[in-house]
């Protein structure tokens, strides 16, 4: 159990280390524009300012997709297909490296995709990124937003994941909500999660646009952790291209005050906000932030890797791929397997 001990150890570290970058985060500004120099060492795949003349991933797709996703009703987020990532094997790539769909012939982004390495993190702070003006494009400014201005040039992969600057590819109208409230937390969390490990994860971004509209309705976020095969980090989720208390034109981007305040006063109380001590890993299930007072108590079935303090439900992909000398098979509650030490696998969030 010695090297239980060090690994309780490193993973208290990782969750301290995101909470605190959570918290700095959003202490700071993380969407400014600020001036200083540039740093990207990621190799790029097709990143030159041409257009795309077949529009991929038009009405159908987004249609068909926007179809199985909730109205939003205060979260920033919801998860999507489980909360499992849907790479297919030939999506998947295990060294770093990035590749940015070209824009289509409305100047929309499409797909961006990349492996997130320790090689590919920048040294230096973000350039400025102002010379970019992404479809839907407005300089509107409410009191109550943070930040005050209601759209951010939004990385569909972070800056702080790829170095990625004034890329136009990897640039949408994004809302300060979606941007840091929707996004950040989720690339925080995969920041953390490289640094502290060395490992790599593959991660996909899409941005959503229903027909011809130039503002995306949100973006869809999956990763997975590759040496680990996501015992350390997976999700799919959806953020909302929205802000409490602004009604949105998605086909121009034109917005303006709501009358209906009901979503701001509730966005203010906090009623929705992601708690980053719960964060952990990446909070479960059902996208009400690491709720699980439902299952507190609850004795059931769990398998344990012993050799990486992970615990899994039986059904997990990861599961089949442990060895067995690392495997052990328990019937406890929750709490018992946390108190051992053991974190929730971030596949199938036990
Ligand atoms: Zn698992």
């Amino acid at each position: 159990m010695n090297n239980n001990t060090g690994k309780t150890r490193s993973t208290i570290y990782f969750t301290v280390a995101l909470v605190l970058s959570v918290l700095l985060t959003f202490s700071m500004c993380s969407c400014g524009v600020d001036t200083s120099s540039v740093a990207g060492n990621v190799s790029k795949a097709n990143v030159s300012e041409d257009t795309d003349s077949n529009d991929a991933g038009g009405k159908d797709a987004a249609e068909d997709f926007l179809a199985d996703i909730p109205d939003w009703s205060g979260y920033a987020f919801c998860y999507v297909n489980g909360n499992a990532p849907d790479f297919r094997q030939d999506e998947i790539w295990t060294s770093t490296q990035e590749s940015l769909d070209k824009l289509d012939k409305l100047g929309r982004c499409g797909t961006a995709s990349s492996c997130i390495g320790p090689d590919g993190m920048p040294t230096e702070t973000r350039g400025d990124i102002s010379s970019v003006e992404p479809t839907g494009w407005h300089t509107e400014r409410y009191d109550f937003v943070e930040g005050e201005a209601l759209y951010n040039r939004c990385h569909l992969i972070a800056h702080m994941l790829s170095g990625d600057d004034a890329v136009p590819r990897n640039l949408i109208t994004g809302t300060s909500y979606m941007n840091r409230d929707g996004m950040l937390p989720f690339e925080n969390a995969i920041a953390a999660y490289v640094r502290e490990t060395k490992n790599h994860v593959m991660y996909r971004v899409t941005p959503v646009f229903v027909g011809d509209e130039l503002l995306a309705r949100g973006v869809h976020m999956e990763a997975v952790s590759m040496e680990d095969d996501g015992e350390g980090l997976a999700f799919n989720v959806f953020c909302y291209n929205v802000q409490p208390g602004v009604d949105i034109d998605y086909k121009t981007g034109d917005n303006k005050l709501s009358e209906d305040t009901t979503a701001l006063e509730e966005y203010q109380a906090g009623k929705y906000a992601m708690m980053a001590a719960t964060l952990g890993a990446i909070p479960s299930e059902t996208g009400e932030y690491a709720d699980s007072a439902d299952q507190e108590g609850q004795v059931r079935e769990y398998v344990l890797n012993t050799n990486t303090g992970r615990f899994h439900y039986p059904d997990c992909s990861s599961v089949g791929a442990m060895k067995d000398k690392n495997r052990e098979d328990v019937e406890a509650t929750r709490e018992e397997i946390l108190d051992r030490g053991f974190v929730p696998c971030g596949n199938c969030n036990p």
